[in-house]
């Protein structure tokens, strides 16, 4: 964290407290309320806490000034720098990032490890880093609810996982939160013969022993665990110099799913019985089986981001959709779509239920993941390369037979251009060439640009979007002569 170097500030919002007090940008800003300040968020909890803030900075000639602003809990109006991301000292035996093939761009080899991601983005944290002063700043500053990655609470098979001894006692970190009142959103990533089996129950019934109260009743909460999700380990073929890991079949993911699916019935809280035992939708795809029903999972999809109930969701909104007039749009449409394998079943049997309703010629192909392995069946990991082989193999793409080809949104990113032609490299540089503003280009994990997808296949390639909603919403946007009666 920052520490007693300061951060910087950026920006100035004009008319503001800050620009009355004469604090500029380029400033450091030191202390907030006589204390030193650590990161952003440190910065919003020590503002919020009184009606005037005394702020200690230092302007870039080396004088110290100090200025009282009577913000009455609000913002200042300034803008501090980004924090630096804090990196991971871990080596757990199934990081994806050291199961990375090589080449990609180098940020995509940071292995990160922050409370601070975990609060503000769900990332989940092994709390690796954080000692006891670091604890105590999650539950003063209400850091609530943050994601751990618990794996196992048997400390030597925890410290197995994470590579380190001296990191297996997870639960005495846990119970300082939970005495502090916060709720943890909890994770294993379940790799057999590590955490399995008497492993695994054990784990179950620690966090159970703390689970929290239903999260619907914010305000009252005292701390607890409030969910607990099982994800099956992932492993891709880029797994030199790390120890052995059985995957995961059908076989194994089906006893998985039978056993633990009907048991987590039991495991819910509070008084709406909110799920509390949720397994990831990669049990079920592996296994083979359809996902469960709504109310297998909480209300507000609270783990979601963690891969579990994205396909429950998908489906729930597609079943809506199809029957609105809406679906109409879809009329015509020839459509090829790409999809990992584990995702394609499920969106198979989606667009066989569209086509019963509306006429259209759309064809889903599981595309495999040459790049980091066909174990690799997710969406979000195919790459430029991958999929564009899957389109030019097509025999019916060959043929004439789509007007667009639709990719998994989750597989790219988004680059916003720096306006001005200022940059002259690389495809997130591409000025507007109407206005010369800045301009969204995107790109897979491997940098190709969708951009020169679609040039080599000579064929609109379209963003999937979250649901065939968005999808249509899409179309709409880059194809719109594709559509027969508009939207
Ligand atoms: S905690 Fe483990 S899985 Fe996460 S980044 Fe560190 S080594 Fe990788």
């Amino acid at each position: 964290m920052a520490g007693s170097g300061g951060i910087k500030i950026i920006a100035v919002t004009p008319g503001g407290l800050a620009a009355a007090a004469n604090v500029s940008p380029g400033d450091l800003l030191l202390e907030v309320n006589g204390e030193t300040l650590l990161d952003n968020l440190n910065y919003q909890f020590l503002v919020g806490q009184r009606d005037s803030t005394e702020i200690l900075l230092k302007k870039p000639g080396g004088a110290l000034f100090r200025a009282v602003l009577e913000n009455w809990g609000d913002g200042l109006g300034l803008e501090l720098a980004d924090d630096e991301i804090r990196i991971c000292k871990q080596n757990c035996v199934f990081c994806f990032v050291r199961q990375m093939p090589p080449g990609f761009r180098q940020s995509l080899y940071i292995k990160d490890e922050d409370i601070r991601l975990s609060f503000l983005y769900g990332h989940f944290t092994t709390l690796s880093n954080s000692d006891n002063v670091e604890l105590d700043r999650i539950i003063r500053e209400r850091l609530s609810p943050i994601h751990v990655s618990v794996h196992a609470t048997d400390p030597g098979a925890r410290g197995r996982i994470v590579g380190a001894p001296g990191q297996g006692d997870i639960l005495r970190k846990i119970d300082r939160l939970i005495d502090g009142g916060v709720e943890i959103h909890a994770q294993a990533v379940i790799a057999p013969e590590y955490n399995d089996g008497e492993i695994w129950e054990h784990t179950l019934a620690d966090m159970w022993e703390r689970r929290g109260n239903d999260a619907s009743n914010a305000g009252k909460q005292k701390g607890g665990v409030i969910s607990l999700s099982c994800v099956p380990v992932g492993l891709t073929a880029h797994r030199q110099n790390l120890p052995p890991i059985q995957a995961i079949d059908a076989g194994y993911a089906s006893g998985w799913v039978r056993r633990w699916k009907r048991e987590s019935r039991r495991y819910t809280i509070g008084g709406k019985k909110r799920p509390w035992l949720l397994l990831a939708d990669e049990w079920f795809s592996k296994a083979g089986m359809k996902a469960p029903g709504r109310k297998y999972y909480p209300a507000d999809w609270n783990q979601i981001e963690n891969g579990i109930g994205l396909i429950r969701r998908f489906q729930e909104h597609s079943r809506r959709f199809i029957k609105s007039d809406r679906a109409g749009g879809f009329a015509g449409l020839r459509l090829l779509l790409l999809t990992g394998h584990s995702f394609a079943p499920y969106l198979s049997q989606t667009i066989e239920a569209l086509r019963r309703y509306v006429d259209a010629e759309i064809t889903v192909v599981p595309v495999p993941n040459s790049t980091f392995g066909e174990s690799v069946t997710v969406a979000g990991l195919l790459c430029g390369r991958d999929l564009l082989s899957a389109a030019q193999n097509d025999k019916r793409a060959a043929n004439g037979q789509f007007d667009a080809i639709i990719i998994p949104s989750a597989s790219v990113r988004r680059l916003t251009s720096i306006p001005a032609a200022a940059k002259t490299t690389g495809p997130q540089t591409l000025p507007c060439g109407h206005c010369n503003q800045a301009m969204d280009t995107y790109q897979f994990l491997d940098d190709m640009a969708v951009a020169e997808m679609e040039s080599r296949l000579g064929l609109p390639v379209i963003q999937s979007g979250d649901n065939l909603s968005s999808l249509l919403g899409q179309v709409a946007r880059q194809a719109p002569s594709l559509l027969i009666g508009g939207l």
